[in-house]
């Protein structure tokens, strides 16, 4: 996490050598800062991670600012977007294939209304910490909300997620009714660092991706196949979100879409008109 306030004496900042020894568990501890101590381990250490951070800073994948806070040796270390798009890696896809898995599971209550299927993945330094599902913990309950439950069970509100990706199957919601805190509200508070999302949501009052970013969270898309499936697995309830409107391809010539003629005369007129005619022709005809 970024540091503002000085430590008191006895206390150490934190040291390069504590963070992940492997390169990509190392780049996404850096996701939204990290405030470090600036000393020997940075540039002339023997160590795996002194090493990845030279790497790191020469291939652009981390970009360092200035100390922090004045009259200490500090610097603060931060993912760059190359850096994040570098590691991407097969093992992002099983914890968005865990949260399909586990969005399949999800309960929904019994009020005759459709509900989406979510399932949620927390994963800090390439660990699973909490998984959750909608209605895993209680009855209309969110996958995000039930996965942070996990983490604490007796304060919801006080999760750190600080250095953790949050795979979740719908964009996290945005508003809920008074008394309860939106999912995007949540990660945000709780300091998350990135969030790799399976679908959007229809609704036009749903902004959780925007929130996200606003807040300066890292955002991501699970693999397109995996949105297909959640997609078609959520049809039914995400057509309730928004009815969906209908375009007319924008190469269809204009005049295949008008039914006007030249004399100015809607075309179905004259056609009522025919068919008219000939009905009358063919009553009187018969006998
Ligand atoms: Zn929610």
């Amino acid at each position: 996490m970024l540091i503002r306030t000085k430590l008191s004496p006895g206390h150490l900042y934190p040291q390069l050598t504590q963070f992940p020894g492997n390169y990509h568990d190392f780049l996404a501890a850096f996701r939204g800062g990290q405030t470090v101590d600036r000393n020997t381990y940075l540039t002339t250490a023997d160590t795996p991670q002194t090493h990845m951070y030279k790497t790191a800073l020469t291939s652009g994948h981390l970009i360092t600012q200035g100390n922090p806070i004045q009259g200490e040796s500090l610097v603060d270390i931060f993912l760059t977007d190359e850096g994040a798009d570098s590691i991407f890696l097969p093992r992002d896809r099983k914890f968005c294939e865990l949260a399909v898995e586990l969005a399949k599971k999800s309960v929904h209550e019994n009020d005759g209304e459709l509900h989406p299927h979510v399932g949620a993945v927390v994963v800090k330094d390439g660990q699973i910490i909490s998984t959750g599902f909608r209605g895993e913990t209680g009855e209309g309950r969110h996958a995000e909300f039930c996965a942070l439950k996990k983490l604490n069970e007796a304060d919801v509100d006080h999760v750190d997620l600080s250095g953790c990706t949050v795979y979740t199957a719908l964009e996290p919601c945005s508003e809920r009714k008074a008394g309860k805190t939106a999912c995007a509200v949540r990660l945000i508070n709780a300091n998350a660092a990135r969030v790799v999302s399976g679908m959007p949501d229809k609704d036009k009052d749903v902004y959780g991706f925007s929130l996200l970013l606003e807040a300066n969270i890292h955002l991501g898309l699970f693999p397109n196949d995996l949105m297909q499936e959640l997609s078609a697995l959520n049809k039914q309830w995400s057509d309730t979100r928004r009815k969906p409107k209908v375009f007319h391809h924008p190469t269809t010539p204009a005049h295949s879409r008008t039914f006007r003629t030249t004399n100015r005369e809607p075309r179905w007129k004259t056609t009522s008109t025919s068919m008219f005619v000939r009905h009358n022709m063919l009553t009187v005809s018969i006998p």
